[in-house]
């Protein structure tokens, strides 16, 4: 059964990553909940997709260079007053329910990795008890295995961009995957079609899709089984799906 995914929990239906799109998307029949995690200066672990505050919150500049106590004064775009969340809170938010966390840990201002944000978000679904509902997500390789090395999560996951699929070729993205004990790829859903689906099978791999918003992509997800698919219409993929 092919898993649906609420992509930044519905951000075509609700402002992304705020507590407006939890709310609703833990009233939908999704399998899980998509979101983005980055340090806060004093290493609080905040939920938002972006390095930087400008497109998503009333602040500006790196997520990373203002502490929580700063952070928690911003207000999310679209939201009527709401502040952006932290890791603890979207958990909390889910843990009444049976909707799984696939959580995708980013890099910093110009793609640097966070040091020690990986240890301290496997640290977070440990203490809650949340690892065996959690996948781990990230598009830097590095960063999922870091991550798994900590603790083992229900699965993880390495996130393929258009670019290095072309440029390393999926033989290629398979093998690097494979070396590291990665059992999961995520390719972009313009990019995951019949034959994408039998090179990751038949590597040996796990294959899902990420963009997928309209009803032509998510019925190509349901009709190719893919693993599971993050959506930014989690309803229109709920209404279609088979
Ligand atoms: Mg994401």
């Amino acid at each position: 059964m092919t898993d649906i995914v609420s992509h930044r929990g519905g951000a075509l239906l609700w402002p992304e990553n705020s507590r407006v799109a939890f709310e609703n998307t833990a009233k939908l029949a999704v399998a899980q909940v998509e979101f983005d995690v980055h340090f806060s200066a004093d290493r609080r672990l905040v939920v938002i997709h972006d390095a930087t505050l400008d497109r998503t919150t009333d602040g500006t500049g790196p997520v990373v260079a203002q502490t929580w106590a700063d952070l928690s004064k911003l207000v999310l775009r679209g939201t009527g007053g709401q502040r952006m969340l932290l890791l603890e809170e979207v958990i909390a938010l889910f843990r009444p329910t049976s909707i799984g966390l696939r959580i995708e840990i980013k890099p910093g201002p110009g793609r640097v990795p966070y040091p020690g944000l990986p240890q301290r978000v496997m640290a977070a679904l440990c203490e809650h008890g949340m690892l065996e509902r959690c996948v781990i997500t990230s598009f830097q390789l590095g960063t999922v295995c870091e991550a798994v090395s900590f603790a083992t999560p229900r699965t993880h996951a390495w996130l393929v961009t258009p670019d290095l699929q072309t440029d390393l070729g999926l033989p290629g993205v398979c093998a690097a995957a494979l070396a590291r004990g990665v059992p999961m790829l995520g390719l972009r859903s313009n990019r995951l079609d019949a034959a994408a689906v039998a090179a990751v099978r038949g590597a040996g791999l796990e294959i899902g899709g990420w963009a997928c918003n309209d009803a032509a992509m998510i019925r190509r997800m349901f009709d190719l089984q893919v693993a599971g698919f993050t959506t930014d219409r989690p309803d229109l993929a709920l209404q279609l799906r088979p």
